[in-house]
């Protein structure tokens, strides 16, 4: 099975790239899979790995390769990613994860990879103004805050600002992206799989420039 739209949406936080998924995962009907959004539900739950991994993210650093791809390939596997493709947002952030999703995805390659660009200064704005509800996970921020106080418009949650939204978490962030994605860049664009789209603007215009680029890949 080779149809679908199977993508990688690569960008800094604060890029827009949660935002962008939610719309492409809806265009195209297929499931948005953010490997935050799962670590956060394993926090949330207090599994063991859930445990684990927040003392990892709360010292702003990342969980392992292994353990992630286990994460990864499993829902890969269901039924919805394999037949109509899927969204993958959070991983691979490395060149060694790359080199475990191409073994992972051998029988159904991805379509694209799609970098969203924003300047620095741009997302570190971003960054400082975002809040987020602690129940549902959706994106508000102090210019787009919910209709009722600070109480989530999707389910009613407390809408908060992330405890790893603090200036020196989000720098570290920042440096860690810069270090790590770089490489992944370059591998990508080896691989002619890569485009960049410019993610400044209304959302509903970056969201037309990524179904552009996306249909333009499927036609080729
Ligand atoms: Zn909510």
């Amino acid at each position: 099975m080779t149809t679908g739209v199977r993508l990688v949406l690569l960008g800094r936080q604060g890029a827009g790239k949660g935002t962008q998924c939610v719309r492409l995962s809806r265009h195209y009907v297929i499931p948005h899979i953010s490997t935050g959004d799962m670590l956060r539900a394993a926090v949330r739950e207090g599994t063991e790995f859930g445990r684990k991994a927040k003392e990892i993210m709360d010292r702003g650093e990342l969980v392992s390769d292994e353990v992630i791809g286990g994460v990864v390939d499993e829902r890969l596997s269901q039924d919805d990613a394999r037949h109509r493709g899927y969204i993958l947002d959070g991983f691979p952030r490395t060149v060694p994860q790359a080199e475990l999703l191409e073994k992972i995805t051998t029988d159904a390659p991805l379509t694209l990879v799609i970098d969203l660009v924003v300047p620095t200064d741009v997302v570190l704005e971003r960054l400082a103004s975002r809040r987020v509800c602690g129940d549902c996970g959706a994106n508000y921020s102090l210019e787009t805050p919910p209709k009722y106080g600070w109480v989530c418009d999707n389910c009613g949650g407390d809408v908060i600002q992330r405890a790893d939204d603090t200036p020196e978490a989000i720098q570290k962030r920042l440096d860690l992206y810069e270090r790590e994605t770089a490489p992944l860049i370059e591998w990508y664009q080896e691989r002619h799989l890569l485009v960049e789209v410019d993610g400044l603007g209304p959302a509903e215009d970056v969201t037309d420039r990524l179904t552009q680029a996306i249909e333009h890949r499927r036609s080729a």
